[in-house]
């Protein structure tokens, strides 16, 4: 779960929910980790206020939250509350602390066949569910589905027809994610519970595949796909390429429904946590222990003393955001996670190998291959003219060792580019910087603040030690510089056009907050 701080404005209470932090921003409004006064934990989803000042948008938000509340089953993620009257309508739905599919590939990759296949039952429970209401999903992707420690959870429903008919969308704007829409939903004809297991059959091979059938690139490009060409299923286990190639099937009438799936891989369906791969396994966990934590991190805003007028939405959040921002100091000095160093036995590696994080790389640099080859042809002209060029006879020994250092910084630069990039690890222990078995360890209990400096092709990580602890120095293998009394550590994004440097930078700094929530300063640029 990507889980931001609340910002100064952001409302701190939403009916009778306590909002915790910010889960994310999609194109109805922002979604909130919440807590009920019960104590349940529940995401809360407010819409946006433009959109709350559509009347048509706010009827169909109350049919649509009313049928929602209506949908059973296992697989989905209840809707416990709405209040569609409020100054901006809100929905509450069961907290899941899972990733959702979408972050689970892409921070692990595929899943195992055993997951998929798991999966596969239960999603189409889910959809059997939603389709018994007489609702149709409608946008069925990996980001609307949470995986979750007892299986997933698919979220959204209902509310995805009301993004699709509104006037925001109306207006021409493609609504939804083009690889995973049916084509008769492309091509805008009438929409029922097939267009949901095509959905599926797309959402299945994007967990075997780490892909989406129609490919990834252009919206135009992948919507003629998905009407005109086959699927790409080729790398999907064989014992789910059938069914699969099955629910991606053009015509709406040759798909199978969910219970024919069911009929297919019920039997496989998730039991207990043995459906997950280790990592997906280590995430949820670390959701939920972050979850633990919440209510010490955010200050608990008094209860009101009288009942809110029910059109009432939220009170606005005063300057101060609720949660505090991640501290500078060594008050960090502390473990930022349970699992870090100081529950370790003693002789123990401070940041784990096999920790899971997430991982970053730098390619080879032709900058210093270029750098290289200028050298070395400056050296050369050097060495070449020196017969042309009057020297005097003692200088001429300063005049070949200038060559010889010239040719060796050349030789260095060539090594240096020619090696390994740099392989940067965050985990909950700390950064592990490594290259060709060489390796350095920077745990959390040892940094008071980290965050990523500069900008374009110069963004880089930088930390600041805690009191008492030597910054990194420069290796021979690892070259590091001082930035306002902290060390750049490590270069995000140094290769690639702007989409991967931007695409970089935001995996780094969703994995700083997630991994060091304590250390990690997000106001740094
Ligand atoms: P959405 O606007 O629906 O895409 O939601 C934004 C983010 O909120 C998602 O990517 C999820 O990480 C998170 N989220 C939404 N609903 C839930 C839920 N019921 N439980 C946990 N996280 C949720």
């Amino acid at each position: 779960m990507d889980v931001q701080p609340l910002l100064a404005g952001e409302p701190s209470r939403v009916g009778d929910y306590r909002l915790l932090a910010r889960l994310g921003k999609g194109s109805m409004g922002s979604v909130y980790l919440a807590r009920s006064r019960g104590g349940r934990t529940v995401a809360v989803k407010v819409v946006r206020s433009d959109l709350a000042e559509d009347p048509q948008f706010r009827e169909r938000f109350r049919r649509e939250a009313a049928i929602s509340r209506t949908v059973g089953g296992f697989w989905t993620a209840a809707v416990v509350d709405a209040d569609p009257e409020a100054e901006q309508p809100w929905l509450a739905t069961e907290y899941v602390p899972g990733p959702t599919l979408h972050q689970a590939v892409a921070e692990n990759g595929p899943l195992p066949e055993q997951t998929v296949g798991a999966l596969a039952a239960g999603l189409a429970e889910a959809l059997g569910a939603i389709h018994a209401a007489d609702l149709v999903h409608r946008d069925l992707k990996p980001a609307n589905v949470l995986i979750g420690p007892d299986g997933p959870r698919v979220i959204d429903f209902g509310i995805s027809r009301v993004m699709s008919s509104s006037a925001m969308t109306a207006t021409g704007t493609f609504f939804g994610t083009p690889g995973y829409f049916s084509p008769e939903q492309t091509e805008g004809s009438e929409v029922g519970p097939a267009s949901d297991v095509f959905s599926l059959g797309a959402v299945l091979v994007f967990a075997a595949t780490g892909h989406g059938p129609f490919g990834e690139d252009g919206t135009v490009a992948m919507l003629y796909r998905v009407v005109n060409s086959e699927p790409e299923v080729g790398d999907v286990p064989a014992s789910l390429r059938p069914l699969v190639a099955a629910c991606l099937a053009k015509k709406p009438a040759e798909r199978p429904t969910p219970t024919m799936i069911l009929d297919r891989v019920g039997g496989a369906g998730p039991q207990g946590r043995q459906w997950l791969p280790a990592q997906v396994t280590a995430l949820i966990d670390e959701n939920t222990t972050r979850l633990q934590s919440m209510d010490e991190v955010v200050p608990a805003t008094p209860e009101p003393q009288s009942p809110r007028p029910p059109t009432r939405a939220y009170d606005p959040v005063l300057p101060e955001p609720p949660v505090a921002p991640p501290p500078r100091q060594a008050e960090a000095a502390g473990p930022s996670h349970p699992r870090t160093a100081s529950s370790k036995p003693a002789g123990a590696p401070l940041v784990r190998k096999d920790n899971p994080g997430a991982v970053f790389r730098t390619g080879r640099r032709s900058g210093a291959v270029a750098y290289a080859a200028m050298v070395f042809l400056l050296a050369y002209g050097a060495y070449a003219s020196r017969g042309a060029i009057e020297i005097a006879e003692n200088a001429r020994v300063i005049f070949l060792l200038g060559v010889g250092c010239l040719v060796l910084s050349g030789v260095l630069s060539l090594v240096r580019a020619l090696l390994p990039g740099l392989r940067l690890k965050v985990n909950s222990d700390g950064l592990l910087v490594s290259r060709v078995g060489l390796s350095r360890q920077i745990p959390w209990n040892h940094v008071s603040r980290v965050g990523l400096v500069g900008s374009g092709k110069k963004q880089t990580v930088a930390v600041w030690v805690a009191a008492g602890t030597p910054a990194p120095r420069s290796t021979w293998w690892h070259r590091v510089r001082g930035y306002h009394g902290g060390t750049k550590v490590f270069p995000v994004g140094s290769t690639g056009g702007l989409w991967t440097r931007r695409w970089q930078a935001k995996r780094m700094r969703d994995a700083l907050y997630r991994y060091a929530p304590r250390v990690y300063d997000a106001r740094l640029l």
